[in-house]
């Protein structure tokens, strides 16, 4: 049965790490923007250079580029039974467009992961990521602690500082937050208490995603 979700919320919500949980359970790709951004940026892409200023900054990519990159994922094979989107739509006119690229897709549940910004601001500013594979360490690992998925060495992302998380935050509030209305009215929206374990806020999503079944099944007869 056709899975998609979208992940809303604020940078440092845990949408990655609830994103990958929920993918790999479905047996669908989890598709985050920041890493394609991320990839690209490594790999030396016209994209990397493009992107690489306003992320560093803390500011968003522009709506075309970043919508292009989107329509060409959500249509590739492995992506036919569902994905989870984690970091997209992050203004209005993504939602729009993504509305238009999903038309017929079955239903899209959007989970709305809500924290408040002082714990947002602690996680983020303390959090390490492999400088390998992009993987989360486990908050509060020893400074010498390698990557949990492949070893490599953790650092901090170059947007994790204290200045520029500030900034992401207050971009998060300004573009993002107009997503909350444009969305809240659908059946198939969900808000969640992301201040808590993470396994409590898998349960909650799944339990979320798991009441839509009968509109899915409805769909799919359709
Ligand atoms: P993230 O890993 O989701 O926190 O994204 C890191 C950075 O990538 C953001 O601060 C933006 O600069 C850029 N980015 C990721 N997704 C988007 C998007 N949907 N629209 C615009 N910029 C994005």
């Amino acid at each position: 049965m056709a899975c998609n979700v979208i992940m809303l919320g604020p940078p440092g919500a845990g949408k990655g790490t609830q994103a990958e949980r929920l993918a790999s359970l479905h047996g669908i790709p989890k598709i985050s923007t920041g890493d394609i951004l991320r990839e690209a940026i490594k790999t030396g892409t016209e994209l990397g250079r493009l992107a690489r200023k306003r992320m560093d900054a803390g500011q968003l990519v522009s709506d075309d580029v970043m919508i292009g990159i989107v329509k060409e994922r959500v249509e590739r094979p492995d992506a036919a039974e569902g994905f989870v989107l984690d970091g997209f739509p992050r203004t209005v006119a993504q939602a729009e467009a993504l509305d238009r690229l999903l038309d017929g897709r079955g239903p899209v549940a959007v989970v709305h992961m809500v924290v408040p910004r002082d714990v947002l601001v602690a996680r983020l500013t303390m959090r390490r990521v492999c400088a390998d594979c992009g993987a989360n360490a486990a908050p509060g690992a020893p400074a010498d602690a390698r990557c949990p998925r492949c070893g490599g060495a953790l650092v901090q992302r170059a947007d994790d500082d204290v200045a520029i998380v500030q900034e992401r935050l207050d971009v998060f509030e300004r573009q993002t937050t107009p997503l909350v209305a444009f969305y809240q009215a659908r059946p198939t929206f969900f808000e969640i208490d992301g201040n808590r374990p993470p396994d409590e806020v898998h349960a909650a999503m799944r339990a979320a995603i798991d009441s839509m079944a009968p509109v899915r099944a409805r769909v799919e007869r359709a």
